[in-house]
């Protein structure tokens, strides 16, 4: 049987406690058809492509995103803000998205996390000025190729009352949950090998109303999906907390209905032990986001700490305003540097950071059955590191240690759903000049540069 791409002289890391030296990985209608260590085993392909020994993984996941916030990357008015002072700084900007800025940064997000290794990737979605953002999401992740897990993010808590966003981009509670009905009904694959996913994510604990949070649970039991919300981000919402529900933020998320195996929490930064516990018992799974992390320097994630108390942690990039980059590579550098430096250098391998890229970010879309790994009928995405050879000199006994100390990796080959989006370090989307130009012209106008 002749398959559709045949990947070989590679190393394969198909999944943790499964590593191939030398060895091919077949493709076959978008799935992992074959895989072996003597090259005379391997099928004949439509195409071949050589790794020449380099490090094959699985897709990494991206598991919490606002890739809108790319219209605002290192915004100067709030880059040395904390949270709350860049949110505040940057909602009323965030005002000016409408469609097309939509389509664009999307589009823009999906081809960098292509270029760090990304191969599925959330969205929290959650600034709403105008209707129907998230379907211009999904066109663009149909026009890059790209497997998306939207969320419909949710504000309902304005300034007026005693949120932090502008009325300008919160919305009422009915339209909130008609909307989330509709993107479901619209966009909403449950299938094997889907190629676009919704859930249900109101933004935080402190921007939403009880009932969003309550019938968002609801919703979610209903149709089968995923919760997502920001999670004990920041001590101004221990605060907040305390002052409105009279407990912690933990406390409050059990109170609602979503200490569930349906959620994932991003950041997860000020729980107690014994709440970490709780949430790991209930099912819960945690994005942590390294370098948004250090960014607003508020502290982070014990993330291996979470994983011995039996939580499945992923990570995110987090939003562009935030971060600046998406590149996925980069944050599992990040996680691994955080844990060594947290409690030493036995703490954590580039295999338990990889992990965490990989499968973490997989169980935390609930989407550990087809990606994640490379395990047979997997789906096809993964990625063909690469590496100067000046960068690389040297390193010879470890191929995946030595992805993630030598200087920085980036995707050489990247593969969705069976198909090469990223050739030699090149994203191979054919209007990628036009979609950069326009994007400047939309970031100029979200910016108010312009006049
Ligand atoms: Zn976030």
């Amino acid at each position: 049987m002749t398959v559709d791409l045949l990947i070989r002289d590679a190393y394969l890391y198909i999944d943790r406690d499964w590593e191939v030296a030398n060895g091919w990985l077949a493709i076959r209608n978008g799935r992992v058809h074959a895989i072996g260590d003597r090259a005379g085993d391997a099928p004949a392909a439509r195409t071949v492509i050589s790794a020449r020994g380099r490090l094959v993984t699985p897709g990494l996941v991206n598991a919490h995103h606002h890739m809108y916030q790319n219209l605002t990357r290192a915004y100067a008015p709030v880059t040395n803000g904390t949270l709350f002072e860049w949110l505040k700084g940057l909602y009323p900007l965030w005002a000016g998205l409408d469609e097309e800025a939509v389509y664009l940064s999307t589009c823009v997000a999906m081809v960098e996390l292509l270029m760090g290794g990304c191969t599925t990737s959330m969205d929290h979605m959650y600034v709403h000025p105008r209707p129907f953002l998230i379907d211009a999401q999904f066109r663009a992740a149909r026009d890059v190729g790209f497997r998306f897990h939207a969320t419909r993010g949710s504000m309902t808590r304005s300034v007026e009352d005693g949120g932090l966003p502008p009325a300008s981009v919160v919305q009422d509670e009915d339209t909130i949950l008609a909307d989330s009905e509709r993107l479901v009904a619209a966009f909403h694959d449950p299938a094997p090998g889907a190629m676009g996913r919704v859930a249900l994510a109101p933004c935080s604990l402190f921007s939403v109303s009880e009932r969003i949070m309550t019938e968002s649970a609801r919703l979610a039991e209903k149709h089968d999906l995923r919760l997502h919300t920001h999670l004990a981000e920041d001590p101004d919402e221990d605060a907040y907390c305390a002052e409105i529900y009279g407990c912690t933020p933990t406390e409050y998320f059990e109170r609602v209905g979503w200490a569930s195996p349906r959620s994932w929490v991003a950041h997860y930064i000020y729980p107690t032990g014994d709440e970490i516990d709780r949430l790991a018992h209930a099912g819960v799974c945690t994005a942590q986001c390294p370098c948004s992390n250090m960014m607003i320097g508020g502290g982070t994630a014990d993330a291996m700490d979470m994983r011995r108390r039996g939580m499945r942690v992923g990570l995110g990039c987090d939003g562009s305003a935030s971060t600046d980059h998406a590149s996925m590579w980069l944050e599992t550098r990040m996680a691994m540097l955080l844990g060594r430096f947290r409690h030493g250098p036995h703490a954590m391998s580039a295999r338990d950071a990889l992990d965490m890229a990989t499968r973490g970010g997989a169980a935390c879309l609930g989407w550990e059955d087809e990606i994640g790994h490379l395990r047979l009928g997997a789906c096809a995405d993964l990625v063909i590191w690469s590496m100067s050879e000046v960068a690389a000199a040297g390193a010879l006994s470890d191929p995946v240690e030595a992805w993630l100390r030598c200087a920085p990796a980036v995707a050489g080959t990247t593969i969705v759903n069976g198909k090469v989006l990223v050739a030699d370090g090149v994203p191979l989307l054919a209007n990628l000049g036009d979609i950069l130009r326009d994007h400047a012209r939309e970031a100029r106008r979200i910016q108010r540069l312009d006049g």
